[in-house]
């Protein structure tokens, strides 16, 4: 059976019906993971004993008829989620053998409800970047062509769910680490509002643009996986009060639906292929009964510059943890606890993050702090006002969600500044909290998928998710020769 075909609601049926065990559809997943993995990479740890294990408990609750909306099914994690006993290494070096004496709050949601984990998908170290070339456990290679990346920094999660290896898989998205790799693998990728889903156990990077969220293939499975882990266990204190499900969200009426298309996401430095594949996308809405207004988001052009210094000086701070005595890396060379610390510091993080380290701390420092960090959080504030002014027009945006399509492997490298501008359509969401859905909306001429992104109110991933759904509906998507193997 190619139970790695089916969405979420078909796996449940399945599974109710005993149409298939649990342990079989785990069975199915690890084999396809031993099978292929060698060639995309995209786990960085797979957790077969565990998983068995799990699958056989999630099988008895099925035949007593315990049943949640996860029980039974396989899914995977970013490794930057933390898991209980489950080294959880950011693909640092630094966190090589970190074994978490706790579960992330959606771990936890997760477990409860009888999820089965896989494993742990590879991923930028400490999630900075977007092409998992800054693993430390090396590159994870695009299905759609393993020559490319397969987008960063949750690329392992993407890459995997794109290849059939799990379902769905949790990211995070700082700056469009879920919407990215998501774009360049042809699957889907929700970034939810500031403060929807809890980051306790979210391993930090930048504090107040850290979000966790669902990459699978298809808007209404990634619905089903983030009411899965909508929970609030009192640990995150950024999480919105009295969150509810989203329920059933696919039924409404999109006609009518404003959808603002920012003029500025489909200017220079767009290639002309992406442009036109996402201009088609605008007119089957139009098609569909939704109406198309022109907006403008003028500070789009400080957005990279504002993002880096923000998400950099949080990051000096964030990690400012990693000593070598708390946990993670510690140096053998150095007599006093300076020496060692320097030490670890220097072996256990990658030159990606030490640069971010350094812009950071640079950013930081007195005398520096108003013309840069200053500045920046100033712009903050102006691109939250120009977000809602244009929420003033229209119920949601449409833009690309990269500039193109998937790169190959070495190219962006030696320049990081080409790898930063690669973020700009992305990072302004996270600058003002807001959610914003990845769906593939095309392919260009090498046949790699193009991806949309729809970005929405705060707290409103339901009309976002719903529009997705309508396009994936009436467009075709083409797999990649792992998914139909
Ligand atoms: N590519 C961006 C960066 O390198 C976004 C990363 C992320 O969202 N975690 O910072």
């Amino acid at each position: 059976m190619n139970f790695h075909l089916k969405s979420f609601q078909e796996l449940r049926y399945l599974l109710d019906n005993h149409d298939v065990t649990a342990e079989e559809l785990t069975e199915h997943f690890l084999d396809r993971i031993e099978r292929i993995d060698p060639d995309i990479r995209s786990f960085v740890t797979v957790c077969r004993a565990d998983a068995l294990a799990q699958a056989k408990a999630a099988q008895e609750r099925i035949d007593k008829g315990d049943i949640a909306p996860m029980t039974g099914i396989p899914v995977a994690l970013k490794d930057n989620i933390c898991t209980r006993g489950v080294r959880t290494t950011c693909s640092s070096k630094m966190l090589e053998n970190f074994l978490p004496p706790y579960d992330a709050t959606v771990t936890a949601a997760l477990k409860r409800q009888g999820a089965v984990l896989l494993g742990k998908n590879n991923m930028d170290e400490f999630a900075m970047g977007a092409s998992t070339v800054t693993s430390y456990f090396g590159v994870t290679k695009n299905p759609y062509d393993i020559t490319r990346v397969p987008g960063g920094s949750s690329g392992g999660s993407a890459a995997a769910v794109s290849a059939g290896l799990c379902p769905a898989s949790l990211g995070s998205d700082t700056g469009g680490s879920i919407r990215q790799p998501a774009a360049f693998c042809g699957v889907t990728g929700l970034k939810p509002t500031y403060g929807r889903v809890s980051r306790y156990g979210l391993v930090a990077f930048a504090s107040s643009l850290d979000q966790i969220g669902p990459i699978a293939k298809s808007a209404r499975d990634c619905a089903y996986l983030l009411d899965a882990i909508t929970y609030d266990d009192g640990m995150d204190m950024t999480l919105a009060k009295d969150l509810k499900p989203l329920g059933d969200i696919f039924s409404g009426d999109i006609k009518g639906t404003r959808i603002g298309l920012p003029a500025e996401f489909f200017g220079e430095g767009v290639d002309p292929e992406v442009k036109e594949i996402v201009m088609k996308a605008a007119l089957k809405y139009k098609e569909m009964g939704c109406e198309i207004v022109d907006v403008t988001l003028p500070s789009l052009k400080y957005a990279i510059a504002a993002y880096y210094l923000i998400a950099s000086a949080e990051a000096s701070s964030n990690l400012a943890r990693y000593d070598g005595v708390k946990y993670g890396h510690r140096s053998e060379r150095g007599d006093t606890f300076e020496e060692v610390l320097i030490h670890t510091r220097d072996e256990g993080f990658g030159d990606e993050v030490k640069r971010r380290i350094l812009l950071g701390t640079y950013a930081l420092s007195s005398g520096y702090f108003d013309a840069y960090y200053k500045k920046a959080t100033l712009l903050r504030e102006k691109i939250k006002k120009e977000y809602s002014d244009i929420f003033a027009k229209c119920d949601v945006i449409l833009t690309p969600t990269t500039p193109a399509a998937a790169f190959k492997i070495g190219e962006k490298t030696d320049d990081p500044t080409q790898m930063y501008l690669a973020d700009v359509c992305t990072v302004t969401v996270n600058i003002a909290g807001l959610p914003a859905v990845s769906t593939p909306c095309g392919y260009d001429k090498d046949g790699l998928p193009v991806g949309m992104s729809l970005v929405g109110k705060a707290f409103d991933e339901a009309t976002i998710l719903r529009l997705a759904d309508r396009f994936e509906k009436r467009s075709e998507r083409i797999l990649n020769d792992y998914m139909l193997n």
